[in-house]
C-alpha cells in the first residue's frame, strides 16, 4: 500500500490538477508511521523437478514447495528469475496470476495460527490450505474448490501475518468467487441468503424510504425467528435500526458543503451503513473536516463491495466497483483525496479493488484512498487541536481495532489520538477479532463460531474502565453491542465532540 506521498505522479488527477493537489499543499504530520501492509516482492524459484504439462499442452514449471527458497532471500537468490515461468490463471477462467505469490509460501503456518476461525473451528483447514495449497491442487487436476472456503470470514488477518507476502485474501476471494459461480446451487437457500446479505444496500435503500415502518417490521416479535427459518439468517441478533433520515438526504437538505476550498478537498465515501443506519458518523466527519478547512464532496456511490467479496459475489462487486471508480476518479480530478469512515470500505477501495478488478482508474482510487482519522493524523496537527478539548464531562471508552484497520496499519490510531486528551480515558481491548466479519456472524450456521471468536473481546471490554465501546467498523460495533450491551461510538464522533467546533 502506498502512502499519500508515494502517489503515481502520472495520475489523471495530477494531470488535471497540474500538480497543485491537496498533498502538495499540506505535508504529512511528522511522526506518523508509514501505513499499509508489507509489500515486499514475492520470490519465485523455478522448480528443479519434472516439467508439468498444463491444459493446452504448455510446458510449465510445477509449483511445488520443493522449488521455494527463503522468502527473505538466501544463498540461492542468484537463481531467482521471474522471467522463466509463464503466467497462468490461478483457477481456470479467472483473470489473476498469483503463481509467484503461491510459490512464496514456505509453510511457516503463521497464517494458520493467526486465523480466528481456525482457532475455534477444528474443521476449518485454515488460510494456508485455502490459499497456496488449494491453488496447487487446482492447477494439477480438475479439483473442485473445497467448500470450506465459505467458512473463511475474509477478516484478512492472514494477509497481515504472512512474512512472505503471499496474497492470501486475494486467493481466497478468487477461490470463493469461483466456488459460488460454478459449484453453488443458485436456487439453494444458502445462495439466496448470501445474495441478500451481500446486497444490503439494495434492501436498505428501499427500507430507508419508510424507515419507521421498516423498523417496526423488523422489531415485530418473531420477525428474526422467521428470518432464520426461511433464509438462514440467525434469529439471535437484533436487526439494526434504519435512520429516519439518511446521510445523503441530510447532506442535500443542508445545501452540501459549507466550506469551499480548492486547495483542501476530500471526497467522502460514506458506505452503506453510515448512510442508512448511522448518519451521525457521517455528520461528525463533515463537522470535523470543515473545522480543519476542508471542502467535502459527497460523490454518487454504491456499496464498496466488502460483503460481496466475503460471499463470493464478484460479479455484483464488480458492477458496484465500476460506478464507484468512475465517480471517485472524477472527484480525484477535482483535486480531492478519498476518505472513508469505515475501515472495511477503505480496505476495499485500497486493496481489494486493484487486486481483483482491472477498471480504468482503479489504481488512482487505491492510491488516493484513506481512512478519515488516518487522513487527519497525516495532514493536520490533531494533537495541537485537541489540546483545547472542550468535553463537559469525563468519558471512558473500550476501544476495539477492527481486523481491516489492522491490515492498513491503523490499529493504534484511535488510542494514540485520544489518550492524552483531557477528560478521555481510552483502553485498547486487545488484538482479537470481534468475530462478526460483516455478514459472517449473521448466518445461522456461523453465529456460534462468530460469538466464540468474539468472547475474548467481550471479556476485555467488560474489564475496561469505560462502558461505552469504540470502533471504526460498523459490524464490529454491532458485535460489541450484541456481546456486551454497550453503546458504541465511532472515533469521529468523539473527535467532533472534543474539538472546539460551534454546534
Ligand atoms: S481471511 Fe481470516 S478467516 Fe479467512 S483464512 Fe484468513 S485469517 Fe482465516
Ligand atoms: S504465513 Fe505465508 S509463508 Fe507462512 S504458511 Fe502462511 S502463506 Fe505460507
Amino acid at each position: 500500500m502506498t502512502g499519500h506521498d508515494e502517489r503515481d505522479t502520472t495520475t489523471d488527477a495530477d494531470r488535471i490538477d497540474d500538480g497543485d493537489n491537496a498533498g502538495d499543499v499540506h505535508e504529512p504530520h511528522p511522526g506518523v508511521p508509514t501505513l499499509g501492509r508489507d509489500e515486499q516482492p514475492s520470490i519465485f524459484v523455478p522448480d528443479d523437478g519434472e516439467p508439468e504439462v498444463a491444459d493446452g499442452g504448455d510446458e510449465r514449471s510445477a509449483a511445488t514447495d520443493g522449488g521455494v527458497k527463503s522468502a527473505t532471500g538466501g544463498s540461492d537468490s542468484a537463481e531467482l528469475d521471474p522471467t522463466t515461468y509463464d503466467p497462468v490463471d490461478v483457477f481456470p477462467g479467472g483473470d489473476l496470476d498469483l503463481r509467484d505469490g503461491a510459490d512464496s509460501c514456505y509453510k511457516c503456518t503463521s497464517c494458520d495460527t493467526s486465523c480466528p476461525v481456525a482457532a475455534v473451528d477444528d474443521e476449518f483447514p485454515g488460510p494456508k490450505f485455502q490459499g497456496p495449497e488449494q491453488w496447487r491442487l487446482k492447477r494439477k487436476d480438475d479439483h473442485d474448490i473445497d467448500a470450506s472456503i465459505t467458512s473463511c470470514s475474509n477478516c484478512m488477518r492472514c494477509d497481515d501475518a504472512c512474512p512472505s507476502s503471499v496474497p492470501l485474501s486475494q486467493m481466497h476471494n478468487e477461490a470463493r468467487g469461483q466456488f459460488v459461480e460454478r459449484q453453488m446451487e443458485k436456487l439453494s437457500r444458502e445462495y439466496v441468503r448470501n445474495r441478500i446479505l451481500s446486497n444490503y444496500r439494495f434492501f436498505a435503500s428501499i427500507a430507508s424510504k419508510v424507515p419507521r415502518l421498516a423498523n417496526f417490521a423488523t422489531n415485530l416479535p418473531g420477525a428474526m425467528w422467521l428470518a432464520e427459518k426461511t433464509l438462514g439468517v440467525t434469529g439471535e441478533r437484533e436487526f439494526p435500526p434504519f435512520a429516519t433520515q439518511t446521510f445523503r438526504s441530510w447532506w442535500r437538505e443542508r445545501g452540501g458543503a459549507q466550506v469551499e476550498n480548492p486547495d483542501k478537498r476530500v471526497a467522502y465515501f460514506h458506505g452503506c451503513y453510515s448512510n442508512y443506519n448511522t448518519p451521525e458518523v457521517g455528520k461528525a466527519m463533515v463537522r470535523v473536516f470543515e473545522h480543519f478547512g476542508y471542502e467535502v464532496l459527497v460523490p454518487p456511490q454504491k456499496c464498496s463491495g466488502t460483503p460481496m467479496f466475503a460471499n463470493g459475489m464478484l460479479k455484483d462487486a464488480r458492477r458496484h466497483a465500476e460506478t464507484n471508480v468512475e465517480e471517485l476518479v472524477a472527484a480525484i480530478g477535482e483535486g480531492a483525496d478519498i476518505i472513508a469512515s469505515c475501515t472495511s470500505c477503505s480496505m476495499s477501495l485500497r486493496q481489494e479493488y486493484p487486486e481483483l478488478f482491472d477498471i480504468h482508474g482503479i489504481e488512482d482510487v487505491s492510491n488516493h484512498t484513506f481512512e478519515a482519522l488516518e487522513y487527519l493524523r497525516i495532514y493536520e496537527d490533531l494533537e495541537g487541536a485537541l489540546a483545547d478539548s472542550e468535553l463537559d464531562e469525563e468519558r471512558a471508552f473500550a476501544y476495539h481495532a477492527p481486523c481491516h484497520a489492522r491490515n492498513q496499519g491503523l490499529e493504534r490510531q484511535a488510542v494514540e489520538t485520544f489518550r492524552d486528551v483531557d477528560g478521555v480515558v481510552i483502553e485498547d481491548v486487545g488484538d482479537s477479532c470481534s468475530g462478526i466479519s460483516g455478514t459472517y456472524g449473521w448466518k445461522k450456521e456461523k453465529y456460534e463460531t462468530s460469538m466464540k471468536i468474539g468472547e475474548e473481546m467481550f471479556e476485555h471490554m467488560e474489564h475496561a474502565e469505560g462502558d461505552v465501546g469504540m470502533t471504526e467498523c460498523p459490524t464490529c460495533a454491532m458485535q460489541m453491542e450484541h456481546g456486551t450491551g454497550y453503546e458504541i461510538e465511532h472515533p469521529l464522533q468523539l473527535l467532533a465532540d472534543a474539538l472546539p467546533i460551534d454546534a
